[in-house]
This record gives C-alpha cells, sequence and structure tokens, in this order.
C-alpha cells in the first residue's frame, strides 16, 4: 500500500472514530520488501457490508436500497442526495425525471466537447442510499451513518474527480456552511481528489430562468475537460 492510500485509509478509520491502531510485528528482513500493490476493496464487498441495511429510520419506508450504478473504474463520479420515487422501486440512481436531465446533462455536454462519454463511463451514488420519506431531505444522523458507505465508494473508485450534484451532497462531502450557488463552479478537494460543484437537476427542472442551467453547463464542461482532456 502506498503512503496516500494509507494515509486515506486511516483518515476514514478516524472518521468512524477509531483512534488506535495495532500493527502486526513484522519478522526481521534483510532485503526490502517488494512493493505491495495498493489494497482497495472491491465495491461488492460494500454491498455485502450494507446487506439488508436497518441501520438508521430510512430503512423503514424503502423498497429497495439504492447503492450506485456505472462504471467501477470510473474517472468521474456523481453524488447526489438520496434517491427520490422512481429509484427506490427500481434500486438504481437518477432514473426519474431529473435522472433523465443528468444522463442528456453529462451526454450532451460531452457530445458538445468533443468527448466520447456516455452515462455508463461515469459512476453515480448518493449520500444516503434509501428513499427519505417525501423526499425530504436525508438527516444529519441519517448522512453520518449511510456516508461511511459513500466513503468507502469513494476510495474504491478513486475518481479522478467527483461532482457533487446539490447542495446536500456538497456540504456533506466538503463541510462547507456557503449555499449552493456561491460553491458552484468552484473545486473543492474530498481526501485529495478534487471536486466540483454544481446544481441538483431537480433544481434545474423546477428553475424558472435559463441562468441555472448554463451555469451547470458550465461546470460539466469544466469537470470533463479537466478528468478527460
Ligand atoms: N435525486 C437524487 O439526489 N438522487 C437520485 O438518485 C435521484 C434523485
Amino acid at each position: 500500500m502506498d503512503a496516500e492510500t494509507l494515509r486515506q485509509y486511516l483518515e476514514f478509520y478516524q472518521d468512524l472514530g477509531i483512534q488506535t491502531l495495532y500493527r502486526k510485528a513484522q519478522p526481521a528482513r534483510a532485503e526490502a520488501a517488494p512493493a505491495a500493490p495498493a489494497a482497495t476493496e472491491p465495491l461488492f464487498r460494500i454491498m455485502e457490508d450494507i446487506g439488508d441495511c436497518q441501520r438508521c429510520r430510512l430503512h423503514e419506508q424503502r423498497t429497495k436500497i439504492v447503492f450506485g450504478v456505472g462504471n467501477e473504474q470510473a474517472k468521474l463520479v456523481f453524488v447526489g442526495e438520496g434517491p427520490g420515487a422512481d429509484e427506490d422501486a427500481q434500486g438504481i440512481p437518477f432514473v426519474g425525471r431529473a435522472g433523465q436531465l443528468l444522463t442528456q446533462m453529462i451526454e450532451g455536454t460531452a457530445k458538445k466537447e468533443g468527448i466520447p462519454l456516455l452515462r455508463k463511463d461515469v459512476y453515480i451514488c448518493n449520500v444516503v442510499k434509501c428513499r427519505p420519506p417525501e423526499n425530504r431531505t436525508p438527516q444529519p444522523d441519517e448522512m453520518e451513518m449511510c456516508g461511511q458507505f459513500l466513503t468507502r465508494q469513494l476510495l474504491s473508485i478513486r475518481p479522478k474527480a467527483i461532482c457533487a450534484l446539490g447542495s446536500t451532497a456538497a456540504k456533506y462531502l466538503t463541510h462547507s456552511k456557503e449555499g449552493v450557488t456561491r460553491m458552484r463552479g468552484n473545486w473543492y478537494r474530498w481526501n485529495d481528489i478534487p471536486l466540483m460543484v454544481t446544481y441538483h437537476p431537480s433544481y434545474l427542472l423546477r428553475a424558472y430562468n435559463t441562468g441555472p442551467k448554463r451555469e451547470a453547463w458550465e461546470d460539466l464542461k469544466k469537470v470533463l475537460h479537466f478528468v478527460y482532456d
């Protein structure tokens, strides 16, 4: 495991509240140890750990857990807030109206910019994996509980960039208290991975004027060029 991977694992365990780690004694060796490949856990292991999750109240009304979808080696990961009704029914993130807009935004922007990219090439997931009742914003304890799995997903995929969709994902991943209008279009960092904030597609569906749509398009252009140029 290289130093950077180790640092991220240590930060992850610290986030879980684990303060002390014990190291197995190594037998003395004359020659240098061969470099070990970076140990990252596969996504299916995280899904197995989630299991039939009942760790928070969101499980009570869910139909399906919405883990995430896309390329496990994606260079770009989109993170939304939490599943809506369509996602809850199908177990796949961003498949409702907002999801269709997200697909159009990704594929349309990529095409215009001459980047050969389809939705299936990126990875898409949410801060919480069960639908909050009436699509309310997830509560801090729900995000804290479910966020451990998002952290593991992001560390497993290790994308070149993350795009946070909307205020909930942006605030959760950056710990910023700023509104999304101020944050959008700016680069932040999540565990050393560059993170761009943009509007949530549901907000764009409700927006009365074209301003936010144009801005979201600019944000996406920035991310796509950063990742795929
Ligand atoms: N909104 C989200 O934040 N995530 C989804 O998966 C669908 C809608």
